[in-house]
């Protein structure tokens, strides 16, 4: 029975003394924290992250990783906190047990094969250190070796996440071992009746192939003595999935797999297995177009070997596997291999993630001299170190994203639409600011509202060119057609002072405008007036010169004037000296390329406008105007401590939210809080005033007027 003591024992093997201590800790601490807990099987829970430990020992991974294996199941199952662990055993491994418990939260619901490819690159993307999913996969092991308690039901969810997630990241990662382990479980619990059954086909073809084999072997190992290699000659037999996979996939008969002979010839050096595969070809005749170079070409998760398939004799094909030592501990245990390997050969273990990278920058480099090296980058590198973040939509979909993303990219993702029209969101269920950095595994949904506009300010958090292109796009076209309803707007007010209007002006007028003007269009003669290029007036006057224009003092005074309907407009701006509010007195003038500014009518900045009737509108609110609008706040304070955030909770108690907050000390008693803040009108801001009244720290406020 595996207990502390012989693990302890195993691991000094590789491990320093007191990194052995330290992995001991862990497990007590494990046994406390589960202290009660039994598993189905009736065993104290404990034997579970032992045993876990154990499958890493095996590895001869390092003391974090055996430590995180012991506690991987303490916050899942225990409510002890990360910050917790962090104290007891340090940083690394509070982060591996976090990063396990949060893969093991993710629920794998497949609806469709192409999720699952998507949910493997969710599980390496979320683990920023690869001995995460190393623990991981010793986890579900473990489970799966277990697995024979359990529900039905549960017993198939585990089993068919196994195929489909477990199975091919060891796959990716080059766990050979593990992958054949994770596969012949999950078939045998998923499909109970046909794996008896191939079972007891193998099993029975077994008896009937040991002579045939045996005389393989021999005369292969007899043929390499003649030639004086020194080399090691296997039977192998197919695993169980592999099997059902091929009757499935290649739709060939049981008969016909199982007529299949295979070996495994292991050697000393690369020289070697090119030499063998001349001695076996001179053995046997070789079947033509079947012959594989995966020493000069490896596959893209580091595997590399030489395979044949050869005529035996009665024409029994021979499938030969030949390889050497090293490449044979690679194509069973992967990146693990890589571990070991290393810390043998370097004096000074480096860090983990150092080891991936490695592992990484070696296989790079084998798949470079080999010239493939696209397929393996898409494969490897960017599971590892991915510059992708996958996260959930409420349905359970899997969108990648790019590493950064927020939400309104997440929205772009889903649909322009849904981008534009997006108002707020949720992240795992929680509402959250769209500019929030989304990470791998969150789920995301988004709320939209008729009517809505994308905000320019997005542009300064979106990470995809998609949500970009698309804001930029909408804001041009949005910006376009304001200009030119705004222009519209000027140059009809501009024509009533001269006694006409815009629907008077006909075509042919506005032909000949653009004409003599060297215009593209009149629309775009609209856009120039809208955006404040060009004066209404002189557009008007040039329009109509017949009529008699009123010298500008005698304009009249009484022109309607322009009616601000909302907050929102682009072409429509509000002044950041003195901050206008519905209810307030305003004036505005038409500014170069930015439209028109409104400003409250007693702003200084207004003054050099006064007079200037070519710039300078009246101007007024809707009675139903809409939105919110910024008002800047001097709030003078007793220095007290937390009124800071005092002031801020009773402004945002009043649904208004924060713009920015700047402290000025005045001198040791006193200090003035400068606070920009949105309302939605007069009445919101007297709201709000009133309640920051009752702050009994607050001594004065004001609102700015420039
Ligand atoms: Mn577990």
């Amino acid at each position: 029975m595996l207990t502390i003591e012989s693990l302890a024992e195993k691991v000094s093997a590789y491990l320093e003394p007191d990194q052995t201590n330290q992995v001991k800790r862990a497990y007590y601490y494990a046994q406390q924290a589960h202290d009660g807990q039994v598993r189905r099987s009736g065993e104290p829970y404990v034997t579970h992250p032992l045993a876990v430990a154990n499958i890493l020992a095996d590895m001869h991974l390092d003391h974090q990783s055996l430590m995180a294996a012991m506690l991987h199941d303490v916050i899942e199952d225990t409510g002890i906190e990360k910050a917790a662990l962090e104290e007891q055993f340090g940083e690394a491994v509070a982060y591996l047990v976090d990063g396990v418990s949060k893969l093991t939260q993710i629920e794998f619901s497949s609806r469709a094969e192409k999720q699952a490819e998507n949910f493997q690159k969710m599980a390496l993307a979320m683990a920023k250190d690869i001995r995460v999913i190393l623990v991981k996969l010793a986890d579900r092991l473990h489970n799966m070796r277990t697995l024979g308690v359990l529900h039905a039901e549960k017993r198939r969810r585990i089993a068919k996440e196994t195929l489909e997630i477990y199975a091919p990241i060891s796959n990716r990662l080059g766990m050979n071992n593990i992958r054949i382990e994770f596969e012949d479980l999950g078939f045998d619990a998923l499909y109970p009746m046909r794996s008896r059954r191939i079972r007891a086909a193998v099993k029975k073809s077994r008896g009937n192939r040991t002579e045939l084999v045996e005389k393989i072997k021999l005369a292969i190992s007899y043929a390499l003595k003649e030639e004086h290699i020194d080399g090691k000659v296997f039977g192998r037999e197919k695993h169980l999935y592999s099997i059902y996979q091929k009757m499935q996939v290649k739709r060939k008969s049981f008969a016909n797999i199982m007529d299949v002979y295979a070996f495994r010839i292991i050697l000393k050096s690369v020289d070697d297995c090119y030499r063998v595969l001349g001695v076996v070809h001179n053995l046997y005749k070789p079947v033509a177009g079947q012959f594989k170079d995966y020493i000069a070409v490896p596959k893209a998760n580091g595997y590399q070997s030489l395979h044949t398939i050869l005529f035996g004799m009665h024409g029994v094909p021979i499938e030969v596997q030949i390889r050497t030592e090293e490449m044979d501990e690679m194509a069973d245990k992967g990146i693990a291999a890589h571990w070991l390997y290393k810390s043998k050969n370097e004096n000074e273990p480096t860090g983990s993630q150092e080891r991936a990278r490695q592992w990484v920058k070696d296989l790079l480099e084998l798949q470079q001299s080999a010239g493939n090296s696209i397929e393996f980058i898409e494969n490897v590198k960017i599971d590892l170190f991915p510059d992708e973040i996958y996260v959930f939509t409420p349905k359970g979909n899997i969108l990648e994203l790019p590493s950064g993303a927020t939400p309104v990219d997440f929205a772009y993702a889903v649909h322009t639409d849904v981008g534009n029209t997006c108002v707020a969101c949720r992240i795992n269920r929680r509402l959250r600011p769209l500019s929030e950095t989304l990470q791998s595994g969150n789920t995301v949904s988004i709320i939209t509202a008729p009517g809505a506009q994308p905000n320019p300010a997005w542009l300064n958090f979106v990470i995809s060119g998609k949500a970009r292109s698309a804001i930029r796009h909408y804001l041009k076209n949005q910006r376009h057609s304001e200009s030119i309803a705004l222009g519209k707007r000027l140059l009809n007010k501009a024509l009533m002072s001269i006694n006409s209007k815009y629907e008077d002006i006909t075509e042919q007028q506005k032909i000949t405008f653009v004409k003599d003007n060297n215009e593209s269009s009149f629309d775009h003669v609209l856009e120039d007036i809208g955006q404040g290029n060009r004066l209404a007036y002189t557009v008007a006057k040039h329009l109509l010169p017949e009529l008699s224009v009123p010298q500008k003092e005698e304009q009249p005074n009484n022109q309607a004037p322009l009616i601000i309907e909302n907050a929102d407009g682009l072409m429509i701006s509000f002044a950041k000296c003195c901050y206008p509010l519905p209810g307030d007195p305003i004036a505005c003038h038409v500014s170069t390329g930015r439209g028109i500014v409104v400003h409250r009518d007693n702003c200084k900045n207004m003054a050099e406008f006064q007079g200037d009737h070519d710039k300078c509108l009246p101007v007024n609110w809707s009675q139903e105007v809409t939105g919110e609008f910024l008002v800047e706040l001097h709030i003078e304070l007793e220095n007290r401590r937390g009124v800071v955030a005092m002031l801020a909770t009773k402004i945002t108690d009043q649904h208004s939210n924060i713009e920015k907050i700047s402290l000025e000390e005045r001198d040791a008693k006193i200090s003035i809080a400068h606070v920009l803040i949105h309302v939605t009108s007069r009445i919101h801001l007297a709201n709000i005033l009133r309640r920051l009244k009752t702050i009994k720290a607050v001594t004065k406020i004001t609102r700015s007027k420039n």
